[in-house]
């Protein structure tokens, strides 16, 4: 069962709560509760990007160049074993606007 597309504006809510991420109900496309995020990012600029997939369905979404929160959960760009190991493949779903 496919669930309708969501608006890019309720991703943008998703980044907001990107501490949050864990919290989240349920994986818009599947319907399972397996969403997870890593930020992948700069040290130094504490910026990054931000992959948010779900570990069922594997769809998921990419957000480009977003400011890495305290305390979120993150990994190096530099740091490519972590990022092959972390982050599975998941295809890239678009948000509507
Ligand atoms: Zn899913």
């Amino acid at each position: 069962m496919k669930y309708a597309p969501i608006p890019v504006l309720q991703y943008q809510s998703i980044l907001r709560c990107a501490d949050f991420l864990h919290l989240l109900p349920i994986c818009p496309e599947c319907g399972e509760k397996a969403i997870d995020y890593l930020y992948v990012g700069d040290k130094n600029t504490g910026i990054g990007y931000l992959p948010i997939w779900c570990n069922k369905c594997k769809q998921g979404i990419q957000l480009s160049r977003v400011g890495i929160p305290e305390g979120a959960k993150k990994i190096s760009i530099n740091d490519a074993d972590s990022i092959r190991k972390n982050i599975p493949n998941f295809n890239q779903v678009y948000p509507t606007d």
